[in-house]
């Protein structure tokens, strides 16, 4: 398995074309903007090489596949130890971080890829990809959402919204199209290429699932802004090290290999697809967003503690709040995650209804989170001056009476970071729309009700049919 180091030198053997800000990026590694998130990433390889086993096991799981352990962010989900797992792991990283640690739409979307060819064409030649995605460790861009233009009009109305074949071979397809809001494109080794929305006949041309180097020619990423991205590296950066990224990635008539098409024209393999990885995605947010909301909690301990107000019966209780609907949102993706069923294809899969509360939850309680961090923290979360006018030898010691001393002045960045600067963009946006916008749960939890059940209790027990 790769170190940190290795996963950044191999980012570097790219041909990658990256477009920041209107220029060409020839190294991602060495740009400001980008590197925080490629730190991000690294991490993930890091935790398999921690020096604690505990955290060693949780971050490498034997794969029956290669018959070796592997990073658990390629690993099938072969047990019901691994679902609960994968959300302790990303709980971990999500505290390390405070931020998207971007492998999490690959590792759910190659599980549901699994699902979905199970037993149809293109299952041996997804699997044949995975090895080796496992054997060389790689990171995956999840690559879902199409850009979709006027939302009541279908794919065949406006192809150019979507990501679709151009042109068929024997030897292989040709795509185009682009997809959006893509999470660590820049920072992946392959893009594993999903439909973006349940097809109906006569869209055999959307439904394809497959995967292509991120360097493919035809391949180009255009890095998303978020705000006060112009900060990171400096004094009011927020987050010390780390940061997210999001991409548009631009198909121009990509060829893709025949075996490297796992799916291609089969609408119901990509209804099956769309259904398994929402489950796995939407009780993901179990695992990493109870980690970044850890450490909006501690920063504003800390803040409170520094304000001399930790104590006061309101503020306890406002943190005892924060926790608690932090640990509702872990609990319901450790939930769905327990109650589980195994697809025949061998991979354990979450419960569907608990998967969709737990993100549905997800759309609405971080907010609540960020609404008292901010309270807590005060209104120079808003007004500060930049920490280089506190470091500055003649303006500093004026400031100190102002700022507080550097320590109040950087935890109030991180909370300004989280609740508005780069990393509300997972925190917040993302909650709200990664994996689907909150509709797209309350479809899926009044679809998976089992009505009946309840309306024949309700009829028992009224003794309605005596
Ligand atoms: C930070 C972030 C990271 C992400 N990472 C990834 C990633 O790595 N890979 C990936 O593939 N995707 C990713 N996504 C995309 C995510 O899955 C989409 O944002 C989500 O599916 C919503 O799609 P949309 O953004 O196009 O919003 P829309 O679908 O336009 O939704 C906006 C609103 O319109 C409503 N709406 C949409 N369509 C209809 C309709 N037909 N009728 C009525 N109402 C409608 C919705 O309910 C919602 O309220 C990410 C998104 C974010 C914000």
């Amino acid at each position: 398995m790769k170190t940190a180091a290795e996963y950044v030198e191999s980012l570097r053997a790219r041909k990658l074309v990256l477009w920041v800000d209107g220029q060409r990026v020839p190294d991602p590694t060495r740009h400001p903007k980008v590197r925080p998130s490629i730190d991000t990433v690294a991490a993930t390889y890091a935790l398999a090489h921690d020096p604690d086993p505990t955290i060693r096991d949780l971050a490498t799981p034997h794969s029956k596949l290669v018959d070796a352990r592997v990073n658990r962010f390629t690993h099938l989900f072969t047990s019901d130890d691994d679902l609960r797992k994968k959300l302790e792991l990303q709980r971990i990283l999500g505290r390390l971080t405070g931020t998207c640690f971007q492998r999490c739409v690959g590792m759910d979307g190659l599980n549901a890829t699994y699902i979905a060819t199970h037993g149809r064409q293109g299952h041996d030649r997804f699997v044949r990809w995975l090895a080796n995605v496992q054997r060389e460790d790689l990171t995956l861009n999840g690559a879902m959402t199409d850009p979709k233009g006027d939302r009541s009009k279908r794919p065949s109305e406006q192809p150019d919204s979507f990501v679709r074949v151009v042109g068929r071979s024997a030897v292989g397809l040709v795509i185009r199209g682009a997809k959006i809001h893509q999470t660590g494109a820049a920072n992946a080794h392959e893009i594993l290429v999903m439909p973006g929305q349940s097809l109906r006949a006569g869209e055999e041309d959307f439904a394809i699932a497959c995967a292509i180097p991120v360097d493919a020619p035809g391949v180009s990423m255009v890095l998303g802004r978020q705000p006060s991205d112009e900060r990171r590296g400096g004094p009011d950066a927020g987050n010390a090290r780390y940061g997210g990224q999001e991409c548009v990635v631009i198909f121009e008539d990509v060829f893709v290999p025949r075996d490297r098409v796992f799916i291609d024209g089969d609408l119901e393999a990509c209804n099956e697809l769309l259904e398994a990885f929402a489950g796995f995605h939407r009780a993901s947010y179990g695992g990493c967003k109870p980690g970044n909301l850890d450490a909006l909690v501690g920063a504003t301990a800390l803040l409170a503690k520094k304000n001399g107000v930790r104590d006061a019966s309101h503020v306890r209780d406002k943190l005892t709040q924060m926790v608690h609907l932090t640990e509702t949102i872990h609990a319901l993706g450790l939930a769905a995650s327990t109650k589980t069923t195994k697809h025949r294809s061998g991979i354990h899969q979450v419960d569907a209804v608990l998967a969709n509360v737990c993100k549905h939850h997800v759309t609405e309680l971080p907010y609540e989170i960020v609404r008292l961090a901010e309270d807590l923290a005060g209104g120079l979360l808003a007004t500060m001056p930049s920490v280089a006018d506190l470091d500055h030898p003649e303006l500093g010691p004026k400031l100190r009476h102002v700022m507080g001393d550097r320590e109040r002045a950087k935890l109030l960045r991180l909370v300004e970071w989280m609740s508005y600067g780069s990393g509300a963009v997972p925190l917040r946006i993302e909650c709200m729309h990664g994996a689907g916008s909150p509709q797209a749960q309350r479809v899926v939890i009044e679809r998976r009700t089992d009505w009946d059940e309840k309306m024949r209790a309700a009829r028992k027990l009224a003794g309605l049919d005596e």
